[in-house]
């Protein structure tokens, strides 16, 4: 195993000073499953003070937790003195930390095998806990007795969830034993905290790992509405799966990027509640998309989710079921609908969600979203407009050459001028466009409107 020379000389550096110091933690698991580290943790029998001693440029990261930033040629790395964590009081936050010489306390603290291991580019590798044996079963397994580490910190239940879902490891039985039983101690948790693991897991490479957080009881508490989901069947020649499980499988047909994984978690929420079961048995979910935004909506905002990402999100779930015919003009408007910026999003989705279901018609829907996408392309190709600001004609040049005083007559004439240019681009044009202008100048508003919407 190969530490960055940065790294071997920070350490090098605290032991001349008489200290002991070890790359510790994730980058330690990473490093063994020949992962490239993202970070690179110290930990040190050095208190921070004598850090800060020691180091010239040091920036304080978390004095309280003892942890001090050091930078080599612009390069921060986080030194952290081994540390013991007092007891828990709420669930989440040690009541106080304390610092120790004894690298063994340091390594008890932290929350499963494959987390708590050390590392000495001379000394090798520190592994108390068969934490090197769980990676190569690939096993999340609590250091300790599971329900008293959880009981210690809540969060450590999702983050098994996470790192089982990023791994692709399975959760040891015990551990997972515990998770059960103290599932709905997750309520202590804060919502950032819990939506910070869950969006780690969905960005994860085995996204469907949120099937743990189901089985186990986590999602009851941070989103019962995914449970209802899991235990709503689709009897309909389209799909599988009940809705939990093909929105489990469409997570993972799409890229990980927050906004579509989030979507995909999310465009089916209503499903359960928007259920009705025909003549035939079959069933159906009419509406389910624009009440699943609302829904949607909901739920994001109780996690705390910033507001661009709640927009975008819930704009795809609405039209998520969009199907627009095969011709430009249909795909012109369904792009006026979704947004221009979200459009592409929207084929990423639909292609998602489309792999996710039976192979009922796999084919054919297959060609018609291949054909969408080519659509859209000589659309963009033809620069064809998508929006007012996109028509040869401006408010200004309404007012000026076709006689339309300011107000709201004027939105809608743009409007209509746009229906119009949707159905047809040629009449894209600044005299076409101010003729059909001057020709609604003198119609009602209302039928005005009968006109655009013709
Ligand atoms: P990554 O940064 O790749 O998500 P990581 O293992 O570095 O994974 P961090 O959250 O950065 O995870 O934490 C660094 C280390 O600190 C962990 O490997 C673990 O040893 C310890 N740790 C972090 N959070 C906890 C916790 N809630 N309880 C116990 N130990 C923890
Ligand atoms: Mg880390």
């Amino acid at each position: 195993m190969e530490v960055p020379g940065k790294v071997s000389s920070i350490i090098y550096t605290l032991e001349k000073a008489g200290y002991e110091a070890y790359v510790v933690g994730g980058c330690v698991r990473d490093m063994l499953l020949g992962r490239e580290p993202h970070d690179w943790d110290i930990t040190t029998s050095a208190k921070p003070d004598q850090i800060k001693r020691i180091f010239g440029k040091t920036i304080d990261t978390g004095l309280k937790h003892g942890t001090v930033t050091v930078m080599v040629d612009h390069e921060g790395f986080e030194i952290t003195t081994y540390r013991i964590d007092g007891d828990y009081e709420d669930g989440r936050h040690p009541k106080e930390v304390s610092f120790t010489s004894d690298l063994t306390q340091d390594l008890c603290r932290r929350d499963f095998t494959v987390n708590a291991m050390a590392y000495h580019p001379a000394r090798g590798l520190v592994d108390l806990f068969g934490g090197e044996e769980d990676l190569k079963r690939g096993l999340i397994r609590c250091v300790g007795d599971p329900a008293e580490r959880f009981s210690e910190d809540a969060l450590r239940m999702l983050r098994a969830v996470r790192f089982s879902a990023q791994l692709g490891f399975d959760i040891h039985g015990e551990t997972r034993k515990a998770v059960r039983e103290m599932a709905d101690t997750i309520r202590v948790v804060s919502a950032e905290r819990i939506r910070e693991e869950l969006v780690k897991t969905l960005l994860s490479s085995h996204p469907d790992g949120l099937r743990n957080a189901y089985d186990l009881g986590l999602t009851a508490m941070f989103l019962p509405e995914f449970d209802r989901c899991m235990e709503c069947p689709q009897n309909n020649p389209h799909h599988a799966y009940t809705v939990g499980e093909h929105i489990l499988h469409s997570l993972t047909q799409v890229r990980a990027d927050e906004i579509l994984r989030m979507t995909m978690l999310l465009h089916d929420i209503a499903k359960p509640v928007m259920k009705t079961t025909d003549e035939n048995g079959i069933d159906h979910f009419r509406m389910h998309a624009v009440v699943g935004r609302d829904m949607a909506e909901k739920i994001l905002r109780r996690l705390k989710t910033d507001n661009k990402t709640i927009h975008a999100v819930c704009r795809l779930i609405e039209w998520h079921d969009l199907r627009p015919g095969l011709t430009k003009a249909s795909v012109r408007r369904a792009v006026t609908c979704v947004g221009e910026d979200l459009f592409p999003m929207y084929m990423e989705v639909r292609r998602a969600d489309m792999l996710a279901q039976s192979d009922y018609y796999r084919k054919e829907k297959e060609a018609a979203l291949d054909q969408i996408a080519q659509l859209y392309q000589e659309i963009l190709n033809q620069k064809e407009a998508l929006s007012i600001k996109d028509l040869a004609v401006n408010g200004y040049d309404l007012a000026e050459e076709a006689g339309i005083a300011p107000g709201p007559m004027m939105g809608e004439i743009l409007n209509a001028l746009l229906e119009q240019v949707l159905d047809d681009p040629a009449l894209n044009e600044r005299e076409t466009l101010l003729e059909l202008a001057k020709r609604y100048g003198s119609q009602s508003g209302l039928s005005l409107g009968a006109e655009a919407k013709r």
